[in-house]
């Protein structure tokens, strides 16, 4: 006897576990939902574009800039929680958000730590961090007077908006400091620093102030841009203590919820600096996804939902990413078998159009070292770059 399917109107659906919006539809927002889908969480992004790194990978979606506030108040009106994969969304836009009952999170005042480089300067200062010596300026006396404290060369930072490393300068001097700031906009000068290395520490917040924290990595940029990350960092003990607490205490007086990456440089004479702060996935996050028992994605929802935090411990002894950054010839991704024929290369594209030196994908290898990890993120990640 063949019995009849039940009709599917007659079957309800199954509620979601949650609903999430995100303001944005990068690569962290591609993340996130493929994190989205292992809890059953309905997560629906705004995007600049039906083309967008979260859009191709199937999110629901609705068009418009990060500061449309009706397009947010929207995705915000059906979802438990609205959340950021950047920080471009205005703080008004924002408040209001708050303001009309909606849970955003991180709220405001985190993203302003986050969005405004002289804010968060003057911020963390006030509060107790150490942070490079740094001052608002408007023209090149400006500039100048920092020099006199610091020497040349000195560091000319864009307010807002700068990422991977656009916006920041270093000048040797006063005509170098003319040449960036004849561009217009807000800026800030700080001393040069001379790195030692750089270290993200990178942790997960419920509001209720419970924390995991994952294994310090430590963070290779050229020209501004992340290009590989060791984990673990191999620091001295104690200066990883004092890094863990300081990104700790730092995440606690913003306010954080959800990820949040403190970025800190590691002096040649073996200090502790703030260099950034980011409140959401991030870069220095992405080799969480295979190294870690639970990934920066997984604990940000986890953290924003208000839900148990996963154990952010290594599960392998170490581990080692590679940006794979636009070669500029538009064939990264017809490289990707030759990439995937690196045994153990865990690679990850985005669907990110092709330009020079845009973040286009990452490549993950686990191993007995960072070093060992690092040679096979980087031979995959040359294949696809064609270098
Ligand atoms: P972005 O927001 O574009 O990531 P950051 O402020 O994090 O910009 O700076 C990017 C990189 O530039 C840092 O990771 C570091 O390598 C370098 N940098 C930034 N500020 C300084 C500084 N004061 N001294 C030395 N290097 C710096």
């Amino acid at each position: 006897m063949i019995t009849a399917a039940t009709p599917s109107a007659q079957v309800q659906a199954a509620p979601y576990a949650a609903r999430v919006g995100m303001a944005g539809a990068g690569q962290l927002a591609r993340m996130t939902f493929q994190a989205a889908a292992d809890l059953d969480v309905r997560m629906q992004v705004l995007a600049g574009t039906a083309d967008d790194a979260a859009v191709r990978a199937g999110a629901p979606y609705r068009l418009g800039p990060p500061d449309d506030l009706a397009a947010l108040r929207t995705i915000a009106r059906s979802a438990d929680v609205l959340t950021l994969d950047h920080e471009h969304v205005p703080i008004q836009v924002l408040e209001r958000l708050v303001a009309d009952g909606h849970v955003v999170r991180p709220g405001p005042r985190a993203v302003r730590l986050a969005a405004d480089k002289l804010h968060a300067r003057r911020d963390l200062q006030a509060a107790g961090f150490p942070v490079p010596r740094f001052a608002e300026v408007h023209d090149v006396a400006g500039v100048a007077a920092l020099a006199e404290r610091t020497g040349w060369p000195v560091v000319v930072k864009a307010r807002g908006g700068g990422y991977d490393g656009r916006g920041v300068h270093v000048v040797r001097d006063v005509h170098e400091a003319a040449a960036v700031l004849a561009a217009g906009g807000a800026w800030l000068a700080e001393e040069h620093v001379d790195l030692g290395s750089e270290v993200s520490v990178l942790l997960a917040r419920r509001p209720g102030g419970e924390t995991a924290v994952y294994p310090l990595a430590e963070t290779t940029q050229v020209d501004g841009i992340c290009r590989e990350l060791t984990l673990p960092a191999l620091l001295d003990p104690q200066l990883e203590l004092d890094a863990r607490e300081l990104g700790i205490a730092i995440a606690e007086h913003a306010g954080v919820c959800g990820v949040a990456a403190i970025e800190l440089f590691v002096t040649t004479g073996g200090g502790l600096l703030v260099g950034e702060l980011a409140v959401r996935p991030h870069n220095s996050g992405h080799a969480t996804i295979e190294a870690c028992r639970t990934s920066q994605f997984h604990n940000h929802l986890r953290g924003i939902l208000d839900w148990p935090l996963g154990d952010p411990g290594l599960r392998v002894p170490a581990a080692a990413m590679v940006n794979v950054l636009g070669a500029g010839d538009g064939r990264t991704t017809s490289r990707l078998p030759r990439a995937l024929a690196v045994p153990g290369a865990a690679v990850h594209l985005y669907g990110k159009a092709e330009r020079a030196g845009r973040k286009l994908g990452h490549v993950t290898a686990t191993g007995p070292d960072p070093q060992a990890a690092l040679q096979i993120a980087r031979a995959a990640a040359s294949e696809l770059q064609g270098a």
